[in-house]
């Protein structure tokens, strides 16, 4: 038996892309997921294609910059199923344009989901494996929480973040609470859709060409959750060979 067979996870973002692979290949692994976002008919869609091929799953919507509705979210995991093993910080966002274009509503996006989604997840998480005396947080960074690229300043800015927010947590926590960022390089998802800024777009797409699936990312995440209890993967970087 795999040493993630009858976990507990909570998955945020897990409607598309690398959330979705990673609540797909968890139940296949074992494990009990359940899917938090904010299209709720994508969750239920995924629930039952998981279900219908003998994993066990359950979903909630899930606005991760809500600190309530994160926390209802741990709350209820907790009271359904006895325990919370793993939260899975992946809901993101990726608006990137210049600084001089002065969007700065998509600043305030980025930083909402990025960073306080995070947090929100470490809030509403901490207290319960506190409680219980184990548990995993494995927060999503980036390629762009390591290296700054034009037109990705506030992006970069969320996921260096992300590093420092996990690096901080895991130093605090110790003992049976294990903290693991993983760092994706360019991955298949929807998440250039969300950029609006023309010559970022097109960079992007330039870019995405090198893209490798979700399921790469969704196997580090696997790995780092199914080491021993003592063993602590800090931190996973997965870039396309392609790409450097
Ligand atoms: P997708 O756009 O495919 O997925 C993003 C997910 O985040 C969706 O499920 C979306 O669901 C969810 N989300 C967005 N806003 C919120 C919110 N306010 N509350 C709850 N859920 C939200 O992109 P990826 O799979 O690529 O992104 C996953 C993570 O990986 C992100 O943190 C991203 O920054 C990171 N990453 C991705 C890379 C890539 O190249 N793809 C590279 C490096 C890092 P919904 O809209 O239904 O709420």
């Amino acid at each position: 038996m795999s040493n993630i067979t009858g976990k507990v996870v909570i998955i945020t973002g897990a409607s598309s892309g690398i959330g979705e692979a990673t609540a797909r290949l968890l139940a296949e692994s074992g494990a009990h997921v359940i899917l938090g976002a904010r299209r709720i008919e994508r969750l239920e869609a995924i629930t039952s294609a998981i279900r219908s091929e003998g994993g066990s799953a359950d979903y909630q919507a899930v606005d991760v910059t809500r600190r309530d509705q994160m926390k209802d979210l741990v709350n209820y995991v907790k009271h359904s199923f006895g325990k919370v093993d793993v939260i899975v910080n992946n809901a993101g966002v990726m608006p990137l344009s210049k600084l001089e274009a002065l969007k700065s509503d998509e600043w305030d996006r980025m930083i909402n989901v990025n960073i306080r989604g995070v947090l929100h997840g470490i809030a509403a998480g901490l207290p319960i494996m506190k409680k219980q005396g184990f548990g995993q947080f494995i927060n999503i960074s980036s390629i762009g929480g390591h290296e700054v690229t034009p037109s990705a300043a506030v992006y970069c800015a969320t996921k260096f973040a992300v590093r420092a927010i996990s690096e901080g947590l895991r130093m605090e926590v110790g003992g049976n609470i294990r903290v693991t960022t993983v760092s994706p390089g360019v991955t298949e998802s929807e998440l250039a859709e969300s950029i609006t800024d023309e010559e970022a777009r097109q960079f992007m797409k330039e870019y995405r060409k090198f893209a490798i699936s979700p399921y790469a990312i969704a196997r580090s995440i696997l790995f780092a959750i199914e080491q021993p209890g003592d063993v602590d993967i800090n931190e996973i970087i997965v870039r396309p060979t392609a790409a450097n």
